[in-house]
């Protein structure tokens, strides 16, 4: 499969485009896609915890369930995700599951991230599964939807707080 930048840019639109569509349910703005051997996507995922309830409704997983559902098998060793933030700890640990062998992310996080910042799951060496990481893809743009969530909650009216 070709990996050039320019898909990795392209499918990260389809990630930003996820990312944005969680906003709707007052959700972090992160999303994720999982796309095939020929560049086709099997699998969309947004942050929908505030929206189901769910606190393991991470972008990545729901993408990784949707995908494993359409090809009717738990292992996507021939799939690229492509996320908008740096995989957290449990996303990381579903990735490795999956046997997924491509990671593009967008901006990294530096608070939890478990992709080569805080942690390195995708690339720990006493795992048996090892995942190629393409970072900082459209950095700036996903970065920029998640500065401008947290300032709008912020400056906002809040019944949460
Ligand atoms: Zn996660």
């Amino acid at each position: 499969m070709e990996q050039l930048p320019h898909r990795h840019r392209q499918w990260m639109d389809l990630a930003l485009a996820e990312a944005r569509s969680a906003l709707a349910t007052g959700d972090v703005p992160i999303g994720a896609v999982v796309v095939g051997p020929e560049g086709e996507v099997l699998g969309t995922g947004r942050n929908e915890r505030e929206a189901s309830g769910d606190p393991t409704a991470h972008a990545e997983v729901v993408a990784i369930r949707d995908a494993a559902a359409r090809l009717g098998r738990w292992r996507l060793d021939d799939c690229t995700l492509v996320v908008t933030l740096e995989p957290c700890a449990m996303c990381a640990g579903a990735i490795v599951l999956a046997r997924v062998p491509r990671v593009v992310f967008g901006a990294w996080d530096e608070k939890a991230g478990a992709s080569g910042s805080v942690f390195d799951i995708l690339r720990e060496p006493r795992l048996n599964h090892w995942v190629e990481v393409f970072p900082e893809v459209r950095r700036d743009e996903a970065a920029a939807l998640l500065t401008r969530f947290f300032a709008e909650r912020r400056g906002g009216v809040s019944s949460n707080d």
